[in-house]
């Protein structure tokens, strides 16, 4: 049988101590121990069912990343308290003075800026390339390549890698592929396909509601323990824990993504087809003019479809602005960043989450102030909802 992501977590069976539903959720920073001796003993290594202070480890992180692992399929998981904290700490933590990291150019603009801007500071040198394309991510690894970075769906482009391919290349020089599967949770497991670390901002669909942030790197335990470890791990030192309480909401909303993502894809496959057939310009990896649409296809867990994000490209800045103003007026969504809400938010990446990216290299990738990106919400009558905005369309001259 195929894998079924969902399956996976309807058996993880966890109780409160009373029985309850709901595991019990950690209200302590810190736990008791009956002998000293059992104290040093897990500041040595970790003992099943010992905790001893919540930034390296607690009970309710430990229910979110048993949940999160069975996803993405790894035998660990290491939440952090942002989907930026997640990536940070697995790249610092591969990475030394003299090495180097092969990434994506299209990709979340927090993660660009990382790369390009920070990480230099530390003697990483980074080279950006186009992911889609292994043959130049062949070209650009070397012996010191420690990283090769990419995202599963890219932000914003929704360009697709070759995961596999990916993993090869890699595996050549010695590096590990560090997945960022944030904008495809249970529609592609990276894992499967070769990927070493998967990473997320559960900030985004994997909570769906838009009321935190957080992050997760999904690995083997050996990489899991290692972040963690007191003398040397990133997260442990650097410190960016989840807390707990917002992780019991995160694993509460999490029995519902398979619901969620099989609707955000339904609702994102027919507007995209019905812009398409409009004859706007659209990106979704659902269409089959998506330059990469084999490709996501041979990768994708089909019943959760292609995810919830597309883009509309509406040809110059003006444009885009006047239609994300008339869309929310309209009732279509909210202008705003992020995205797997369950209402449809949009934002112009150019001037917002990409930002961060030079215009230079915008315009090299293909990233121009005329593209919306929109992820789709849950709507119920998403005929209603294309109506909606196919009449903004023509209010702002795209469609006539
Ligand atoms: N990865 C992707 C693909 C994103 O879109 C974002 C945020 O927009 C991040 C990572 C960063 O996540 P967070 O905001 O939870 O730190």
């Amino acid at each position: 049988m195929a894998f079924c992501p969902a399956s996976e977590i309807q058996d993880l069976w966890v109780f409160g101590e009373y029985g309850d539903v709901n595991p019990s959720v950690t209200d302590s920073s810190t736990y008791t121990f009956m002998s000293p001796d059992t104290m040093e003993e897990v500041f040595d290594h970790e003992i099943e069912g010992c905790f001893l202070y919540s930034r390296a480890w607690n009970p309710s992180n430990k229910y979110l990343c048993d949940a999160l692992a069975r996803i993405e399929q790894t035998e660990a998981a290491h939440v952090t308290a942002s989907g930026m904290a997640a990536i940070t700490s697995s790249i610092m933590q591969l990475c030394s003075a003299g090495d180097e990291v092969v990434s994506g150019w299209t990709i979340y603009g927090g993660t660009y800026a990382f790369l390009a801007n920070f990480l230099p500071r530390f003697g990483v040198k980074v080279r950006f390339v186009d992911m889609s394309n292994a043959d130049m991510v062949a070209d650009a690894v070397t012996e010191k390549t420690k990283v090769v970075y990419c995202e599963t769906i890219s932000n914003p482009l929704l360009q697709v890698p070759d995961i596999p391919r990916l993993k090869e290349i890699a595996s050549r020089v010695g590096a590990q592929l560090l997945v960022d599967n944030t904008f495809a949770p249970l529609s592609v497991a990276p894992a499967q396909h070769g990927a070493d670390i998967i990473l997320h901002s559960l900030t985004k669909f994997i909570n769906g509601t838009s009321d935190c942030v957080a992050g997760v790197i999904c690995s083997s335990k050996e990489f899991s323990d290692e972040v963690g470890n007191v003398n040397s791990g990133a997260t442990m030192l650097l410190g960016p824990v989840l807390d707990s309480l917002r992780s019991a909401s995160i694993l509460k909303n999490l029995h519902t993504l398979h619901l969620r993502i099989r609707q955000h894809s339904k609702n994102a496959l027919y507007l995209a087809t019905r812009m398409h057939e409009a004859g706007l310009t659209i990106h979704y990896p659902g269409l089959p003019d998506h330059p990469q649409h084999q490709r996501i296809t041979s990768m994708l867990n089909t019943d959760y479809g292609y995810g919830g994000m597309l883009v509309i490209n509406a040809g110059d800045q003006a444009t885009a602005d006047r239609l994300m103003v008339a869309m929310q007026e309209a009732k279509v969504g909210y202008l705003a960043v992020s995205l797997g809400y369950f209402k449809t938010l949009f934002s112009a990446p150019a001037h917002s989450t990409s930002s961060e990216i030079p215009e230079a290299t915008q315009q090299e990738m293909g990233l121009t102030g005329g593209m919306v990106r929109m992820s789709v919400g849950l709507d119920q009558d998403i005929e209603r909802t294309w109506e909606r905005i196919e009449s903004c369309m023509k209010q702002v001259g795209l469609l006539n």
